[in-house]
């Protein structure tokens, strides 16, 4: 078949400047800059909180465990894929999330999708939030399972929901813990509560939170309260912990059934012996060096206080700065660029045509001087009210789907 129509497609993207094109990296993370097109920028625009990637205990545990066990796992977990250090980090995850087991899965993205899809079925319900991750999306249109996405962090909704309990046969209640786009905590406490009082299962996304939020870096599990409320836990390896992989931790007939049911589980290859090595190094600092997230807390703290009154809402180390338009977000980011920052601007389809934004991420590590620059920047976007008027992070932005069940 001709793929002629792709051309066309690609060209109306460009119309819309939907289109997004690859830039080369051509710096490590290693300095907090972010080399593109020649220049050197402060990094606003990465997943590594904790500023682990390119850590020199988690390189040299990976160098020391590709000399042991070389490179690729050649086999799927449950074949031959499985070795000692895998089985350590699995131990390891289950130890730190205070859960009876943990599998590992290749990302973060494989990890929710065969979680949803092992758990739920025809004839079961999954209640989901409208701004979860596409993985998670993935995972309820693979599952069969009737799905309906709730009005974005509101508990009520998922309650009302709930009338409709009896007709199906188990129901699953899905969040992000921390939202990758808005930067905002799910109401867990209440989705706990609503999971106890309906004899729902309960399923946690901590991809933004593990390593950075709670007392001891479990996520927003342990900031919120409700670690034992929460029956499937699912992290990534690859954001806070700045490596590669995912995690789903809970129970041990959970974990069981994970690794007979969850497809990417029995029909992809185990991560490299490696990249588990260097993950057991990032838990390892997690533990016993807390001033990583500390001082990333204190970095958020600090710029909540610079930019209140600016329409930038502040809860996280993920701040989304609402713009409308994606030509606005692509000027703004330009308008960054200028001032030697990296933020990257966020499109369809990672979010609404009308909520396109900049996604501020914040750093441990980040230079002072470089976050005032970043306020003051934003302080000169918000005088030229550059800010698209009512654009609220969190508002209902697709009510025709909430609450509709797609018989998916
Ligand atoms: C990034 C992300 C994932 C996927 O994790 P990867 O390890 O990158 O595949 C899952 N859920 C959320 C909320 C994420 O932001």
């Amino acid at each position: 078949m001709s793929l002629e129509w792709i051309a066309e497609e690609l060209a109306g993207l460009r119309r819309r400047d939907w289109l997004r094109e690859l830039r080369v990296r051509e710096s490590p993370h290693v300095t907090g800059l972010v080399q593109l097109d020649g220049t050197g920028l402060a990094d606003f625009g990465s997943n590594d909180y904790l500023g682990l990637s390119a850590d020199a205990r988690l390189v040299e545990a990976v160098r020391r465990a590709v000399g042991e066990h070389g490179w690729g796992s050649a086999a799927s977990p449950l074949v031959s894929g499985y070795g000692v250090l895998h089985r350590r980090l699995e131990e390891e995850l289950a130890c730190f999330m205070e859960t009876e087991a943990a599998a590992l899965f290749t990302s973060g993205f494989a990890a929710n999708v065969s979680a949803i899809t092992a758990l739920t079925g025809p004839g079961d319900l999954i209640l989901s939030d409208q701004l979860n991750h596409a993985s998670i999306v993935d995972g309820c249109r693979l599952s069969r399972a009737a799905t309906v996405i709730y009005r974005h962090g509101d508990a009520e909704h998922v309650r009302a929901l709930l009338g409709e309990r009896s007709q199906f046969r188990r129901v699953l209640i899905v969040t992000d813990g921390l939202f990758s786009m808005d930067g905002d905590f799910a109401p867990l406490p209440e989705l706990a509560a609503l999971a106890a009082e309906f004899d729902c299962m309960l399923m946690v996304d901590e991809a933004h939170a593990v390593g950075v939020w709670g007392a001891s870096g479990r996520g927003s599990i342990e900031l919120l309260g409700v670690r034992s409320g929460v029956d499937v836990v699912v992290g990534t390896l690859s954001k806070g912990l700045g490596g590669i992989g995912g995690f789903v931790a809970g129970s041990a007939d959970l974990i069981a059934w994970l690794r007979n049911r969850g497809r990417h589980y029995l029909f992809s290859t185990a991560l490299p012996a490696a990249a588990a090595a260097a993950s057991l190094a990032a838990l390892g600092i997690v533990k016993s060096e807390p001033r990583h997230r500390e001082q990333l807390q204190t970095a958020v703290r600090r710029v909540a206080g610079q930019l209140a009154g600016l329409e930038v809402p502040v809860q996280s180390q993920i701040i989304p700065v609402l713009l409308g338009s994606e030509r606005k977000a692509l000027e703004t980011a330009e308008r960054m660029r200028q001032a030697g920052l990296f933020v990257p601007a966020i499109r369809p389809p990672a979010v609404p045509a009308d909520q396109c934004r900049l996604r501020v991420s914040l750093r441990a590590g980040l230079r002072p001087e470089d976050t005032d620059r970043l306020v003051e920047v934003l302080r000169q976007v918000r005088a030229d009210a550059a800010f698209a008027s009512g654009a609220v992070p969190g508002k209902p932005v697709r009510p025709s789907c909430a609450g509709s069940i797609q018989a998916r």
